[in-house]
């Protein structure tokens, strides 16, 4: 497993709390954060945004053949999630016996990830959960 590197703690606000930014000049939201608006260019006047963590099912798959990092969790769902302000996220999908479909309403959940290697180094981020 990869050590936890500076980039990653730099992002952990962001990820823990789902705070993206969006562009006040064309009022276009991004999850990640991005220091300059894809449409404005150097017009761009970026501001935190906090998500809601409320959205919907884009797209998903079933994991079947994990990583090593989630072997014990297999079979499990990876989704991506249209934001109910725009952006769209990457994240597992929980497995609360609602099957997850293409537009099944789903909420941001604060969750452990994966536990690293020897260390025991607990690793945490959102997940959804289908409603
Ligand atoms: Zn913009």
């Amino acid at each position: 497993m990869e050590r936890a590197s500076a980039s990653l703690w730099r992002k952990i606000r962001s990820r823990y709390n789902l705070v993206g930014n969006e562009c006040q000049n064309c009022n276009t939201p991004y999850f990640p954060q991005r220091v300059v608006c894809r449409k404005c260019g150097r017009n761009s006047k970026m501001v935190e945004k906090q998500f809601s963590g409320n959205g919907e099912i884009y797209s998903f798959t079933t994991v079947r053949v994990p990583p090593d990092t989630f072997k014990d969790e297999a079979p499990y769902f990876i989704g991506v999630i249209r934001l109910e302000e725009g952006p769209m996220v990457e994240g597992h999908v929980i497995d609360n016996g609602i099957a997850p479909k293409i537009g099944t309403k789903v909420r941001m959940q604060f969750r452990k990830m994966y536990v690293d290697g020897q260390e025991g180094l607990i690793y945490y981020s959102f997940k959804f959960e289908p409603l």
